[in-house]
């Protein structure tokens, strides 16, 4: 019987989709990680084939060891039941992935000149600090064997501790670097045994990708911590101020290392700005730079400065040069703390114009950390993002909402925007082959009115009277606000919900719209620019494309946003990236433009930048 089973097992062919790296960075850890979890929901044998390599998509390590770097593809294969359902998800979830992997630039550095030698290096986190330059030493040790743990159980506990490590720092994007590394930790490489990772580290090393080493390096003393030996960086002192010098850093060291007040620096001699110990570095807010000089302690107890605003290292400075790196250390503190304390202030320009910053959240987590870092309401919120997995229910829905809407007085919802770059797994739009030119936002909406009125119920409920703003994404005609608006209103008065306290409003990022102002300027209530889209769509230029880009302080952008505002009367802002550039900062104010709406991390530094305009 068995073989006859087999004969009539369903046989599936193979789907291939090449997709390409677009990612300054290239294919790394984080997106890795996020993506091999992605895979793990569909019934289907999921493989990436790239150099002459086929691995599996569920194996952080092995894709990892494909070392892919930007401009270069590799060809998705999915074979099985839901192969079809994965690769239009999977693709999409990629591209969006790319899409967000920020390009980690280099830091801009100041030129100065200290009396003193200086040792010239990169900039890795910003700040000034003066300490006895101190060499981190490696102290090895073995515990009692009764204290030690079995792999299983020693990977079970390390497993906890990035979770736990997450969970605490999870207002911070960088924490998503945790999660990553309990991804890898969860593939089979970790649960073999550690000749496999030793076999691994060695095939990175002197390659450029070396800086993934550190990963590797750190996930093996978190578990041999567990299994009864420790290896750890400690400073000789404690009390003397310090500027640390070391070879390299481990994520779980920089952790460490931030609770020291004695480190007032890093000098790392190996490894690259963009490694995790470099974002964490700059996350926790420590003065560091890479230098590939030999600096080294003679174990002297004297000053030195570290100006990582300048990527200097002073060892024996005059007395002039500490008077003037202290003086620019405060200078330094003063803005960076000064932003930050008065990120809760209102945000007013030299002439006296009060500007509103709001932010561009996703979910609870990210309305929290908006509060946090001083915004004046939420602008947009993008509320795709809030379910990617499975469809919520209309009580999730408004629960979610409620939670949200409780935390800020102004409030703009964006209902949902799906289609193009963005898809969702219990969304099935059929395959296009402009899917930007098609069945996006409010069209997709109208189209498939039932996951639209459900949401709107689920705003009413939620709103409980509070003055908020609904929008509708991609209208491209009055028409469409109509029909849109009058199925909101359709959902409030079959439901008895009193909605006289909602304003409704359009995305404007569909070139049409501008041509068309006089007639929308009597329907809606508010406009938000998105120029991401606005921008794609006048150019012609995909946002995702991987090679073309577009310069979004363009002029025609410019002049685009000054015809928007000369024509219109009812309240703007804008919504999309631009809002947040610090180049475009002061035209759209000239511009007239009173509202901007950005990610809650560019708040602090745009009011002050608002304040000096
Ligand atoms: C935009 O298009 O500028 C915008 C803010 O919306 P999204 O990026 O979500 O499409
Ligand atoms: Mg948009």
């Amino acid at each position: 019987m068995h073989f006859l089973k087999n004969l009539f097992k369903p046989k599936y062919s193979p789907i291939q989709t090449q997709l390409t790296i677009t990612s300054a960075n290239g294919f790394h850890l984080r997106p890795i990680a996020k993506f091999a979890h992605e895979t793990k929901q569909f019934k289907a044998t999921i493989t990436l084939i790239a150099h002459n390599q086929e691995v599996s998509a569920t194996q952080v390590p092995q894709i990892l060891s494909l070392s892919l770097e930007k401009n270069e593809t590799f060809i998705l294969k999915l074979i099985g039941e839901e192969a079809q359902k994965a690769n239009e998800h999977l693709s999409n979830f990629f591209i969006q992935l790319m899409q967000n992997d920020v390009e980690i630039k280099a830091i801009e550095q100041e030129c100065d000149n200290y009396e003193a030698d200086a040792i010239q290096g990169i900039t890795i986190s910003k700040g000034i600090g003066i300490g006895t330059l101190t060499n981190y030493v490696k102290y090895k040790t073995h515990y009692a064997l009764n204290d030690s743990l079995s792999l299983e159980k020693a990977l079970e506990q390390t497993a906890q501790d990035l979770e736990r490590l997450y969970e605490a720092n999870k207002q911070k994007e960088e924490a998503k670097i945790f999660l990553a590394q309990k991804a890898l930790l969860e593939s089979e490489l970790f649960q073999k045994n550690f000749e496999y990772i030793d076999e691994e580290i060695k095939k990175l090393e002197g390659t450029k990708f070396e800086s993934r080493i550190a990963d590797y390096h750190d996930l093996k003393k978190r578990i041999e911590s567990y299994m009864g030996i420790n290896t750890e960086y400690k400073l000789p002192n404690e009390d003397i101020d310090s500027i640390i010098v070391v070879d390299e850093l481990l994520p779980s060291e920089v952790e460490k290392l931030s609770l020291i007040p004695a480190v007032k620096g890093v000098i790392l001699r190996k490894g690259s700005s963009n490694s995790h110990a470099s974002i964490l570095l700059r996350s926790f807010k420590i003065p560091s730079i890479i230098c590939h000089e030999k600096i080294t302690s003679t174990g002297e107890y004297y000053s030195s400065i570290l100006d990582a605003n300048a990527g200097q290292f002073i060892d024996v400075p005059t007395e002039a040069d500490f008077k003037k790196a202290e003086q620019k250390a405060l200078t330094y503190k003063t803005t960076e703390k000064e932003s930050y304390q008065n990120r809760f202030e209102s945000t007013k320009t030299k002439a006296g114009k009060t500007i509103k910053i709001l932010a561009n959240i996703t979910d609870i987590n990210s309305a929290k950390e908006a509060k946090e870092q001083g915004a004046n309401g939420i602008g947009l919120l993008r509320t795709e993002f809030l379910f990617t997995e499975t469809k919520p229910t209309i009580e999730e829905q408004t629960q979610a909402y409620k939670t949200i809407f409780e935390l800020f007085d102004e409030i703009t919802i964006r209902t949902l925007d799906i289609g193009g770059d963005k898809s969702l797994p219990y969304i099935n739009i059929e395959k296009e082959d402009n899917p930007f030119l098609g069945i996006r936002g409010i069209r997709f909406s109208l189209q498939e009115q039932t996951l639209f009125k459900e949401q709107l119920l689920a705003i009413f409920q939620a709103h409980n009277h509070k003055k908020i703003k609904i929008m509708f994404p991609m209208v491209s005609t009055p028409e469409e606000f109509n029909h849109a608006k009058t199925i909101a209103h359709e959902v409030a008065k079959k439901h008895n919900i009193q909605i006289d306290n909602i304003q409704f409003g359009i995305m404007l990022e569909v070139p049409s719209v501008i041509f068309a102002l006089k007639e929308f300027d009597q329907m809606v209530d508010f406009y938000s620019i998105g120029t991401n889209d606005l921008t794609q769509y006048l150019f012609a230029i995909e946002r995702t494309h991987p090679t073309l880009h577009i310069d979004v302080t363009s002029p025609i952008i410019m002049n685009a946003l000054k015809t928007i505002i000369e024509q219109i009367k009812k309240p703007i802002s804008i919504c999309g990236e631009l809002a947040g550039v610090e180049e475009a900062t002061q035209q759209l104010i000239t511009m007239g433009y009173t509202t901007l709406s950005v990610s809650s991390k560019l708040i602090p530094s745009l009011k002050e930048r608002i304040r000096n305009v």
